[in-house]
């Protein structure tokens, strides 16, 4: 359950490593590319055959530094998690 990323001071929140400035928490742009991150980590949960949930989402988001990061993955996440649901209702969870 636990991420590897643990905030180490001047580097790069998203986990790609890099460093950043003293106060910074990301590279530039890099925060969406966290975001996009923890979805592909959500992905995979549904590629081993896991159901999302409200709990995991919630979670994950706790991962992100602000506020408004955390309410842009959930957003992003619970659309994920919605087409999911549809496309397994359909298909029987067929893989892409
Ligand atoms: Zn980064």
């Amino acid at each position: 359950m636990n991420a590897k990323a643990l905030k180490t001071s001047g580097t790069c929140n998203c986990g790609c490593g890099d460093a950043t400035g003293p106060k910074a928490m990301y590279r530039p742009g890099h925060d969406a590319r966290h975001v996009s991150s923890l979805i592909a980590y959500l992905e995979n949960d549904v590629a081993d055959g896991k159901k999302i949930t409200a709990r995991e989402i919630a979670s994950l988001a706790k991962q992100l530094p602000s506020a408004p990061l955390q309410a842009k993955f959930t957003r992003a996440a619970q659309r994920f998690a919605a087409n999911v649901a549809a496309k397994s209702a359909e298909k029987g969870g067929e893989a892409a």
